[in-house]
């Protein structure tokens, strides 16, 4: 397929391939949907063994902001870059500054952040160059660390899906177990002891499991394998992506799935299976939204305060998802779909009307042909 009928069929509205031969850059940006705002999205550094693999991914990336965004009830698009390199050996300052040149020259339609292997350091070089980056240092007031955030948004949803299953939104005395602990899975351990949950957990990162032993030494380790089978009142995804498939379903003890993970349905039907066996699932692109409702208010003046008030949202935001997927008996994901497309075709629909701003006719100035 073609670039422009892939843009085509996925609802694209530009996609900008930049190089620089002097420092070997060569990145994709794919800005999807810039209805409600400028589009914004990480950047990810990936090693691609064809230009079309990293076209989809990009594509594919760009458009999931657009739905994050737009349920999250930010005022902003949906977009993505990838640098394609290997994050090992091609990294420098001068890339990411030609990259930050390149961002420039798109005047503020996208708008980039970290994603996977970009760091605070290689944001650091972009900032060099253009004002459209966030997730920029505290230090040069940005919002650093977006995964306190995320965690946030997470455990809201977990109170979400908790008052849903239980008639209230304490999570004292629950059983959870948590998939990855890495940056978020960390810091939703840490809220969920807070309030007296029990946890269970898992890993493969043996600098992590020590890390949780010493600073949560009631919370239980188990194998990997073991993790989907725990009888629990809520297992969490914290770790890669589709860990909700045909063979970790039938496993499952939980009455409720919620976590930070991206894309945890291996398949859009595995939603309405979780539906079929009376699992909540807590819609993974909303409750993960903590880390981007972080950023998005670097633009304004960020403050904790100001973060934590929006991401406290999540809740009620989750809870409406689950209006919606009960009135219209559909699947909480495709429920989520519905809040995110309704709310850009109320917005675009309100566009439509002329607001006699433009200037087509200053006085004394030729009309230009
Ligand atoms: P991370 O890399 O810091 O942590 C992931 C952890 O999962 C690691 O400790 C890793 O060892 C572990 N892991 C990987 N595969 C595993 C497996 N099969 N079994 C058990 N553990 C496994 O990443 P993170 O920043 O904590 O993000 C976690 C997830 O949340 C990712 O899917 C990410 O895309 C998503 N997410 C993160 C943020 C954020 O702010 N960091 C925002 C939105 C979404």
């Amino acid at each position: 397929m073609q670039t422009l009928e892939k843009m085509y069929s996925m609802g694209h509205e530009q996609v900008v391939f930049f190089q620089d031969k002097t420092c070997g850059l060569k990145a994709i940006v794919a800005i999807h949907d810039t209805t409600l705002g400028p589009a914004l999205g990480g950047t990810r550094m990936w090693p691609y063994a064809t230009e079309d693999e990293a076209l989809i991914d990009v594509l594919r990336l760009s458009k999931g902001m657009t739905y994050k965004a737009a349920v999250s009830g930010l005022n902003l698009g949906g977009g993505k870059a990838v640098i394609i390199g290997d994050p090992r050996k091609d990294k420098s300052e001068a890339l990411f500054r030609a990259f930050g040149r390149f961002i420039e020259s798109l005047n503020g339609r996208y708008i980039t952040a970290e994603d996977v292997n970009i760091n605070v350091d290689d944001v650091e070089h972009i900032f060099a160059e253009t004002n459209f980056v966030t997730g920029v240092a505290q230090a040069y007031g940005g919002s650093g660390n977006p995964a306190p955030y995320t965690a946030l948004g997470v455990f809201r949803g977990i109170e979400a899906a908790a008052t849903k299953a239980y008639g209230s939104r304490s999570l004292t005395g629950k059983t959870i177990t948590i998939q990855g602990v890495g940056a978020v899975g960390f810091e939703l351990t840490k809220l969920l002891t807070e309030v007296g949950a029990n946890i269970i957990y898992t890993d493969i990162n043996e600098r992590n499991i020590q890390k949780m032993r010493e600073s949560f030494p009631t919370a239980k380790f188990v194998e990997a394998k073991e993790i989907f089978g725990v009888n629990c009142d809520i297992y969490s995804p914290c770790a890669l992506g589709a860990s909700i498939n045909d063979e970790t379903i039938p496993q499952l003890k939980c009455k409720i799935v919620a976590g930070a993970a991206n894309n945890q349905l291996k398949e859009d039907r595995h939603g309405l299976i979780l539906k079929e066996r009376g699992i909540i699932y807590a819609p993974d692109y909303l409750i993960n939204a903590g880390g981007v409702m972080n950023v998005s208010i670097e633009f304004e003046g960020w403050a904790d305060s100001k973060s934590r008030r929006m991401v406290d949202t999540i809740y009620d935001k989750t809870l409406e998802i689950f209006r919606i997927s009960d009135e219209q008996n559909i699947p909480v994901n495709k429920a989520a779909d519905v809040m995110a497309e309704n709310r850009i075709l109320s917005i675009r629909n309100i566009k439509n009307s002329y607001l006699g701003k433009t200037n087509h006719r200053i006085p004394g100035q030729k009309r230009r042909n």
